[in-house]
């Protein structure tokens, strides 16, 4: 079996603890992943405090971070292959999406290495005339990122961008699931040249990321995961008041109306839910679909979901691979179980294939039968679509704000104004019209309600990692009088 090492403090090392990960294609376990323990958490956050606060660091140019970051860039469009092959080993994400997003992982970085030397303070025109007001843009200090195993070289360069870029220092616990391209990453930010200690890479499970957490030289927290692993993040952060960033689930509506390209819906639809196995937290996983086009629309979705090529993740023809791990399988089934008992009606799927690994079918629940079905409201991680029709607008914004997330939405439709009404409608972090899952390092990323708040991605997300200093200066040459001359 491959071995991996942390990395601390710029070192990479060999840990005490270990645990198998397992590759979920075949159930097996194929590498022996390091596992933290809470001392190793704190000589890595000790690590990240003295890197903040060397002159190395702390006295280098945002020019010169950017750089570095553009450097780091470089470096992963290179190894994109060879991380690519290792996250779906690790994860069961298939080859063509690891493929296609750490390649763009590297544009995050070129974004946050050009942003770094924009973190611009400002001056302020003060009420009084015998001073000078400005305020400085300064790092908040070490941070704390913790990320779930989907996508963890995506959801962690949009927390390391921003971070570096800001001059801050980061330490990242990878997920216990499928840590292995974050450890690999590692190498590859090591040849980069930052100070040691810049970032420390380590995994391992809950305890870990509590001991980071609640760190007391934690300064803020950048989180990524469910909504339940967000409360523990808010008690622990609580412990040192770190400001927290939260992007969590979503159960993001898929909104078509009956003028809308049907095709383009379809397509967009099923890589909507389909995509990433349905483990992803803008998956469209509640179809909102016009009463009069239902029929037609699911013949053909059903059409496709059943046409998906199902196989080995590592193969460039497959479409839909293996879900991460037993568990979430594990729940997918008995989340569609329970859903059919509560009334919906199985289109399509609903089980496991009979083959090796973490395997789900697509599958749709048509719940206009079942309004109040489980898969409605909770969030699956899995290739699951649920379906409610609706008759005019209203009814479509009201199925469509049923949910306590706020993430992501989709709306098709040709009618300009309607799209406009429902933007304004929809209550989401993101509304894409016409198109769905189109991210960009320059777009601000993130939700509200049960799917957190702060944003990922643009420019507000690196002033997530600064803290404000007013700084006055008196310009007067006049003494200052004797507050206590009156007496
Ligand atoms: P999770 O919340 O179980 O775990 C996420 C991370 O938190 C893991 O690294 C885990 O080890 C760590 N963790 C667990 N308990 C902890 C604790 N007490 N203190 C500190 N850290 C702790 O999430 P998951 O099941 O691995 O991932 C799926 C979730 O992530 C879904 O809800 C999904 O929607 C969400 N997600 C959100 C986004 C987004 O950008 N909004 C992106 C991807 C995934």
């Amino acid at each position: 079996m491959q071995s991996f090492q942390h990395y601390i403090g710029g070192v990479f090392e060999d840990a005490t603890e270990h645990f198998d990960s397992i590759n979920p294609a075949t159930g097996a376990p194929w590498a022996r992943m390091p596992e933290a323990t809470v001392a190793d958490v704190s000589r890595a956050v000790d690590a990240a405090e003295r890197a903040f606060l060397s002159t190395e660091w702390a006295s280098m140019t945002a020019s010169a971070r950017g750089r570095l970051l553009m450097r780091l860039a470089d470096l992963i469009a290179e190894a994109a292959p060879r991380l690519a092959k290792l996250e779906t080993r690790d994860t069961g994400k298939i080859i063509r999406e690891t493929s296609a997003q750490i390649a763009y992982v590297a544009e995050y970085y070129r974004y946050y290495a050009g942003l770094a030397d924009k973190i611009e303070g400002a001056h302020l025109p003060i009420d009084k005339p015998d001073m000078e007001v400005w305020l400085r843009r300064e790092p908040v200090g070490v941070v704390a990122a913790v990320v779930p195993w989907n996508s963890q070289l995506f959801l962690s360069a949009v927390k390391i961008g921003p971070a570096l870029a800001a001059g801050c220092t980061v330490v990242l616990k990878a997920s216990e699931d499928g840590p292995a391209p974050m450890l690999e990453f590692a190498r590859i930010f090591d040849q980069a040249g930052f100070p040691k200690g810049v970032l420390s890479v380590i995994t391992g499970g809950s305890e870990v990321g509590a001991a980071l957490t609640s760190h007391p030289k934690v300064a803020h927290v950048a989180f990524t995961g469910g909504p339940d692993t967000a409360r523990h993040i808010l008690r622990n952060s609580a412990e040192n008041l770190a400001s927290t960033s939260l992007e969590l689930g979503g159960k993001s509506p898929f909104i078509v109306f009956d003028d809308a390209e049907l095709e383009s819906a379809v397509n967009a639809q099923v890589s909507g839910i389909f995509a990433a196995t349905g483990q992803s937290c803008v998956a469209g996983s509640r179809l909102v679909v016009q009463a009069g086009i239902k029929d037609a629309f699911l013949a053909r979705l059903k059409e496709k979901a059943e046409a998906v090529v199902i196989g080995a993740p590592d193969r460039m023809e497959t479409e839909v691979g293996p879900l991460c791990t037993l568990r979430q399988r594990e729940r997918a089934e008995q989340l569609v179980a329970r859903s059919v008992e509560q009334g919906a009606k199985l289109i399509t799927g609903g089980q496991a294939p009979d083959r090796d690994g973490y395997f789900f079918a697509p599958t749709i629940l048509d719940c206009d039968t079942a309004p109040n079905a489980v898969c409605l409201s909770e969030e699956f991680f899995g290739p699951v679509l649920s379906v409610v029709s609706f008759r005019d607008e209203d009814e479509a914004i009201a199925i469509a704000n049923d949910t306590q997330y706020g993430l992501a939405s989709g709306l098709f439709t040709r009618d300009l104004t309607r799209a406009h009404r429902m933007i304004r409608a929809i209550r989401a972090g993101i509304v894409w019209v016409n198109t769905y899952r189109a991210v960009s390092p320059i777009a601000p990323f993130g939700g509200h309600g049960l799917s957190g708040h702060g944003r990922e991605g643009g420019i507000a997300a690196a002033l997530d990692y600064t803290t404000v200093k007013a700084v006055w200066l008196r310009t007067s040459d006049e003494p200052i009088p004797d507050p206590f001359v009156m007496r």
